[in-house]
């Protein structure tokens, strides 16, 4: 099968710099262990994440890996009773846990001492064909055009698992820090809980983006919304924007981190920003549990975005797009 691969033992920061991070090679089908399924990849959604690994943001787990942690497919071999042969399948970022450790035992498998990440320590979706863990694999209606469906399963789960850890009650007033795909989505959530939405983004097309989607008001990065905020969730990889959104909290308020790497975070003044009870939390991964209130509340919501589509063999190109942030507000891989 042909697969986009990243060798992180012979990556070096010229090929880096030029975008060259993956190559695309011809690998074994591969053969799905017990109690995994085999999937035919259909799409596969392109996060920020994969590209802090190409990049090594984050350190390498494996010396070779296939990215891509956002796959829709159709199940080809070992087959359940839930996910038949033939149908649709969807796989995110976690993709096995120990399901023994302390926070597992606590109904806290997103914090899994011994977790497993598609496409980062185990093969992605950026290829004709993945294994994966049967009981993490979800199953998908076949009537959602494939990718519509992969952007929902990292940018979509995890942007409203950051609402959850935010706190966000109905009605409220929160903010969105950065207007990508997480937010995009996160906005038609909120907007269905009856909150005020609040966007704070640089980048004319962003805000215009969320303009477009009905936010109740949107400025850039130096402005300071019009009301303190509830709840905020930051998207950007970046400690200033944190602070920022501190800096317009409400007393007792929140915000949640949905980032997986932040460049630094800047010293800030804890008796006017931090005390009166407000909150900073960090965004950790996700559970079955978000992955399948969240699915059941896109297809309530009928989600859809604008999406750009690359090829397998452009996955460079795909990367990209997300890192120049060129493309629509989410970009998949199709297979
Ligand atoms: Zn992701
Ligand atoms: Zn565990």
């Amino acid at each position: 099968m042909r697969a986009a691969v990243f060798d992180s033992t012979s990556a070096t920061p010229e090929a880096a710099g030029s975008g060259r991070w993956l190559s695309i090679q011809d690998l074994p089908r591969p053969e799905p262990h017990p109690g995994h399924i085999l999937l035919k990849v259909l799409a596969c959604g392109v996060c920020r994440t994969d590209l802090h690994i190409v990049e090594r943001d984050l350190p390498p787990l494996q010396p070779r890996i296939i990215p891509g942690h956002q796959i829709v497919g159709e199940v080809i071999e070992g087959a359940t009773a839930e996910l038949p042969p033939g149908s649709r399948a969807g796989v995110s970022w976690i993709s096995g846990v120990d399901g023994d450790c302390w926070y597992c035992r606590h109904v806290m498998e997103n914090l899994c001492d011994h977790p497993v990440f598609t496409g980062y320590s185990v093969n992605g979706g950026y290829a004709e064909y993945a294994s994966v863990r049967a009981d993490f694999a979800l199953p998908l209606p076949a009537a959602i055009p494939v990718t519509q469906i992969a952007p929902l399963l990292c940018a979509g789960i995890i942007g409203y698992r950051s609402l959850r850890v935010a706190g966000v009650e109905r009605g409220e007033r929160v903010g969105l820090y950065g207007f990508g795909s997480s937010a995009s989505l996160a906005i038609r959530v909120l907007q269905s809980w009856g909150c005020e939405v609040y966007v704070v983004t640089r980048g004319e097309q962003h805000r215009k983006a969320a303009e477009d989607l009905g936010a109740t008001w949107v400025g850039d990065e130096k402005a300071r919304p019009p009301v303190e905020l509830d709840r905020a969730v930051t998207f950007a990889p970046s400690g200033k924007v944190v602070i920022s959104a501190l800096s317009h909290l409400r007393k007792g308020g929140v915000v949640a981190i949905n980032a997986i790497h932040l460049d630094q975070m800047p010293a800030f003044d804890y008796d006017k920003l931090m005390w009166g009870e407000r909150q900073l939390r960090s965004v950790a991964n996700m559970t079955r549990q978000d992955a399948r209130e969240f699915l059941t509340l896109a297809l309530e919501l009928n989600l859809r975005q604008h999406v750009t589509e690359f090829p397998l063999a452009d996955a460079n190109e795909a990367l990209k797009a997300v890192k120049h942030e060129t493309a629509g507000q989410s970009t998949v891989i199709v297979s």
